[in-house]
């Protein structure tokens, strides 16, 4: 049995379409959690999952030993813990950061550092699966970060996800979950265009499907995708365009940081970006499929 004890409360910032089901997840396993959102439905569903909930951060974060962020990118992350009314105004020295958000690998790292010179640590720990494995607890999570503070969050991260991959040091998770969805979205635009192709040609999506997901061309968004969110017109994944262009961009500009010239993620960020401005900001990411027969037609 992990011992619980070990932690104080564990602050929950950001309650949305992943936070809300991931702080669930914690106090259902038996952590003490002070959950935060402005949005006044998200605490409630927090409330009724056995947490606490509370506006604004820093009173989540009040005796918290552990803050948890799950928000919209690195800048909300930043914002909320060392802006004005920030959550670090009240934390001890010794409390720990783990950031779950899809932030920008560059900015973590300066983040952990101002946070380190207040005597906070801090680790990211982003996640790929979605809600649906928010909700059977087989998210994938990959950790950037010390050994220590990264042992320490273990428990948490454990009640969440399933494979929990250390990728180095500070800052790496972001980068790995900025390239994971990178390739995710690759593979997802092109699906679409093969279906959109097809239907052009006269044959029925589903039987391009079904030969994609025993064939080379099998992908996530095939498997998992295609039929449920597209070709049924759902376009519900939980996942939003807005979102899925922030990540691209990060990945576009992690690779021009680094010297990576003509790079694929440039020209994915731009598609995204174009499609998030068009369709707006509640469209789902699978969207991208209505998008791509806008321009087509
Ligand atoms: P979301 O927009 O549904 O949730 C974000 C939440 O943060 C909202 O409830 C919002 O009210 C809250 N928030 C904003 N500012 C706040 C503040 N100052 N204090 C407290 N709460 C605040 O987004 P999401 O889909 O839950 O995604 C969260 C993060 O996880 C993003 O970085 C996203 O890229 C990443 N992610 C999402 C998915 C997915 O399938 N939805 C999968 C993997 C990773």
């Amino acid at each position: 049995m992990t011992d619980l004890s070990r932690e104080g409360p564990v602050a929950f910032i950001g309650l949305g379409m992943m936070g809300r089901p991931m702080a669930a997840r914690l106090a259902a396993a038996g952590f003490d959690v002070r959950g935060a959102d402005p949005v006044p439905e998200a605490r409630e569903a927090l409330v009724d999952a056995g947490g606490r909930a509370f506006a604004t951060a820093q009173e989540a974060a009040e005796g918290a030993s552990v803050v948890i962020t799950m928000l919209p990118d690195g800048k909300v992350v930043r914002d909320v813990l060392l802006g004005s009314g920030g959550a670090a105004e009240v934390l001890a020295p010794g409390a720990l950061v783990v950031d779950m958000s899809s932030s920008a690998p560059l900015d973590t790292r300066s983040l952990a550092a101002d946070l380190a010179a207040l005597g906070i640590s801090m680790i990211d720990a982003p996640v790929s699966g979605g809600v649906r494995r928010v909700l059977d607890g087989t998210l994938t999570i990959m950790v950037g970060g010390e050994a220590e503070p990264i042992a320490r969050a273990q428990p948490l991260l454990a009640a969440m996800g399933k494979a929990i991959i250390p990728t180095g040091p500070i800052g790496s998770g972001h980068a790995v979950k900025a390239l994971n969805n990178y390739v995710s979205a690759a593979g997802l635009a092109a699906a679409c265009e093969a279906v959109l192709i097809a239907e052009k040609f006269g044959v029925d999506p589903a039987v391009l499907v079904d030969v994609l997901n025993v064939s080379t061309g099998k992908n996530n968004s095939t498997e998992v995708k295609l039929k449920p969110f597209i070709l049924s017109g759902t376009f519900a994944s939980g996942f939003s365009m807005a979102l899925m262009a922030k990540d691209l961009r990060t990945a576009a500009d992690l690779a021009r940081e680094l010297g990576v010239g003509e790079s694929g993620t440039t020209s994915a960020a731009e598609l995204w970006a174009a499609a998030s401005a068009a369709l707006g900001k509640s469209a789902d990411h699978t969207e991208i499929h209505r998008y791509l027969i806008r321009n087509n037609n």
